[in-house]
């Protein structure tokens, strides 16, 4: 007889965005002429740069030529793109990674929930909150985030972000073994300055807390004090992980292709105190369990460094960015509490006279016909706000915000 892994069956049935997607058909069904606009989920909307385009059809006449067709490649990545990342993302903002350090792969999703493969099952956990919800999601699998009671789960820390703090989250008083840290913000838009973000650095090295660190967003961070990447901070490669991801920076949601960073000097205890760098592990498990990302996908990334490519990445994050202006500007005229959309392509939006976050995504569904996220869906501390995305076409980003003027007067 075999036996289910029992901790799947802790989790929730439901996902967020097929309880979303159920109202919405709900409302479809019993309004069919009414037109909806969807600014829920998180996922861009302009095509991929001209310049990744290229770069692939030209990966793929490789592919059907005996000379320059490529089979299985290296797991960890072709160096082509670990050496074009290094320069560009890192040596440019004075950080010295080493190639082995640099682990290409499909995307920051399977990553941010793998990496758990490598760490022990009793580990405690923390979160900020609200929160993506593949960090917890992936440690409900194998047991480490305990059982849930009153909507929170036993072994993980909630480190709640809400505009009473500014959403700048507190230190803990107890010590943590594994933190996720997600900067610029998904879902609340906002983000950290250097300066707290390194107060999270040296919590990290006092407390011999592993910082895993979510930049999928970083290319959205207009303002200079912030941070792209955790290694900006003095000591952050001796406790930290970073995921950096090409999905948001470059229309990749559907190519697949983000990076991961483990520093040779990021280590992890054995039971009787052996100090184990991760980096191992991690080659370790990728070598085992992860097939490599298509060589046409790495020649696509790859174009994202170039000088066209980069010209075409800022004229769409420009875009989105653009979008997020005009939502932020016409949200708070019509009255409404808006925050993030400076720095992240979410705006987080306080639900007017304290309804839930599922009143008011429901109020905004029925008599705005425009679809939010419910904040609760992301934490316990995301109740009482929604989630809009700047990733719409420019016109319903307009149409939306007139619709919700227009409902609020
Ligand atoms: C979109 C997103 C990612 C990126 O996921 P991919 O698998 O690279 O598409 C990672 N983290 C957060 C918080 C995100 O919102």
């Amino acid at each position: 007889m075999a036996l289910v892994n029992e901790h799947f069956l802790k989790l929730p049935n439901s996902y967020l965005f097929s309880d979303i997607a159920k109202k919405i058909n709900t409302f479809k069904v019993t309004h069919p002429k009414d037109k909806v606009i969807s600014l829920g989920i998180g996922d861009v909307t302009q095509p991929l740069p001209k310049a990744v385009i290229e770069a692939m059809h030209s990966a793929v006449d490789e592919m059907a030529v005996k000379d320059t067709f490529r089979g299985y490649g290296p797991e960890q990545g072709y160096s082509f793109l670990i050496d074009t990342i290094i320069k560009n993302d890192f040596t440019s903002k004075g950080i010295y990674l080493e190639p082995s350090e640099v682990f290409i792969n499909d995307g920051a999703k399977s990553d941010t929930g793998n990496i758990g493969d490598i760490l022990r099952h009793d580990n405690s956990i923390g979160v900020t909150d609200p929160i993506y919800p593949v960090y917890i999601d992936s440690n409900v699998m194998c047991g480490r985030a305990g059982t849930l009671e009153d909507g929170k789960w036993s072994n993980v820390t909630y480190i709640p972000c809400r505009s009473e703090n500014n959403f700048i989250p507190e230190l803990p008083e107890h010590r943590i073994d594994i933190l996720y840290l997600c900067y610029p913000n998904n879902p609340t838009g906002t983000a950290l300055s250097k300066q707290e973000l390194k107060k999270w650095v040296n919590y990290a090295l006092s407390n011999d807390t592993l910082i895993l660190f979510d930049a999928a967003y970083e290319a959205y961070i207009q303002n200079s004090d912030i941070p792209h990447s955790i290694y900006e901070i003095k000591g952050a490669k001796k406790c930290a992980i970073e995921f950096r991801s090409f999905s948001k920076t470059a229309g990749f949601t559907g190519v697949r292709c983000g990076y991961t960073i483990v520093p040779k000097e990021v280590t992890a205890a054995t039971l009787t105190g052996e100090r184990i760098p991760l980096n191992r592990l991690w080659n370790r498990r990728q070598c085992t369990k992860f097939n490599g990302t298509s060589y046409i996908t790495q020649r696509a990334a790859e174009a994202v460094y170039s000088p066209e490519g980069q010209a075409q990445v800022k004229e769409i994050i420009r875009y989105y960015m653009t979008n997020a202006h005009i939502m932020k500007t016409g949200l708070s005229e019509a009255g409404l509490e808006v925050y993030g959309g400076e720095n992240a392509p979410y705006l987080w939006v306080k639900t007017p006279d304290g309804l839930s976050s599922w009143k008011f995504f429901e109020r905004m569904l029925y008599e705005a016909n425009v679809v939010a996220t419910p904040g609760v869906g992301f934490g316990p501390s995301g109740e009482g706000y929604v989630r809009l995305t700047a990733f719409g076409d420019r016109d319903d980003c307009l149409e939306a915000i007139f619709r919700i003027k227009k409902w609020l007067r």
